[in-house]
């Protein structure tokens, strides 16, 4: 089977585990330090590291300080998670439909579903390809809503050369197996608004407070410390953070090779009549995280199960999130996606990733054309 998404590890990266294991500290220590020192000069914002993406988000919308009642609006084509954390929070989920030819969060939507208790609205940059925020910002205007990106699948990303991780106020990442980068579970919060970076990375240490000049009781000796507002334990290993400095290292090797997958399943499929691919923006130069193809909704199970027996790992990017049995029990505002239902009715990805070989990709191709035969 060639798996529809697969991590690389290199010798080195189990060189960089196994030294770390030999390590005083196995966690809590230097390297979780020195992964987010290398993650903040990498993406160009502060940032701390945390033992999966959907702990990233549920530090990022304690960071901006949601409460009962607040209004997220989020995108209905994504991974739950981006509602969960938030939903956790007591906030409101609004959902906004997404553009039918990217799957990105739709600015005509969002417009239509902001109203004076939006509190943030969520970009989730689906398969790699960044959103435009620009014209979030201007839609946003003078208003008081943060911009939160959940950018599980585009770390490595660039908008208007810009990187992902320094354009929204503040950004999520996830380094689970599949994702662009991996250190097994993982992920990480970047923002350059201390404040929120204060206390969202608190939330993820217990809501710990370690700062003389913060404390409110006296302190008794150099072991003092206090809970001003509940946290978690949402920490990651020293070990971990050895292998999230080795795939950092590879980075752009990985960016290289998941661009010329993605380039050449496009050349060989573009003309085909029976598929859609997804549209590319050119203010974006994405690290692609999923090659999505798009048929007519009566075929994608057939050609699903196709693929499947020809052992190609095809996935569907994303059950709508809105339609989750969850959703009918939480009060949210009722708004339909039907973007979002099409596209995921003719959604198949495609396997793709550092491991995926261009003989693979012509295998892949052909059998797709030989479905339509
Ligand atoms: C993977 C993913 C998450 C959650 O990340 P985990 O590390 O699996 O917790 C959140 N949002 C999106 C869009 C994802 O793809």
């Amino acid at each position: 089977m060639i798996p529809y998404a697969r991590q690389s590890i290199s010798k080195l990266d189990i060189e960089m585990v196994t030294s770390a294991l030999n390590q005083e500290m196995i966690t809590t220590g230097p390297l979780v330090d020195k992964f987010e020192e290398q993650l903040s000069g990498y993406l160009g914002a502060e940032t701390f590291v945390v033992n999966s993406g959907t702990a990233a988000l549920h530090c990022a919308y304690f960071g901006i300080g949601i409460e009962s009642g607040d209004e997220i609006i989020t995108p209905a084509n994504t991974f739950i998670a981006t509602q969960a954390t938030a939903a956790n929070l007591g906030a409101k989920i609004v959902f906004a439909d997404v553009d039918k030819k990217t799957g990105l969060i739709s600015l005509d939507s969002v417009r239509s579903t902001i109203t004076s208790r939006t509190k943030a609205i969520v970009l989730v940059d689906f398969a790699g390809q960044p959103c435009d925020i620009d014209e979030i910002r201007n839609l946003i205007g003078s208003r008081k809503i943060f911009v939160i990106e959940d950018a599980a699948h585009s770390i490595g990303s660039l908008y208007k050369g810009r990187k992902v991780g320094s354009l929204a106020d503040i950004t999520t990442f996830s380094f689970f197996a599949t994702k662009n980068i991996t250190t097994g579970e993982g992920g990480a919060v970047s923002t350059n608004n201390q404040t929120i970076y204060q206390r969202a990375k608190r939330f993820s240490r217990q809501g710990l407070v370690r700062e003389d000049e913060e404390f409110v009781l006296d302190t008794e000796g150099p072991w003092h410390q206090e809970v001003h507002e509940f946290g978690l334990n949402y920490r990651l290993t020293d070990f971990q953070c050895a292998l999230g400095l080795s795939q950092l290292a590879r980075i752009e090797e990985f960016k290289r090779s998941r661009k010329y997958i993605f380039e050449r399943y496009r050349k060989l499929l573009i003309e085909n009549q029976n598929i859609r691919l997804l549209e590319v923006k050119e203010y974006s130069d994405s690290m692609w995280h999923l090659f999505p193809i798009f048929v007519d909704s009566d075929i994608r199970l057939p050609l699903f199960k196709h693929l499947r027996s020809k052992n190609i790992g095809v996935q569907v990017n994303y059950f709508p999130a809105h339609l989750h049995p969850v959703f009918r029990r939480i009060p949210f505002s009722n708004s339909p996606c039907p973007n979002a239902e099409s596209f995921y009715k003719e959604e198949i990805s495609l396997p793709i990733h550092a491991g995926v070989t261009e003989e693979n990709v012509d295998y892949i191709v052909k059998t797709v054309e030989d479905f339509f035969k």
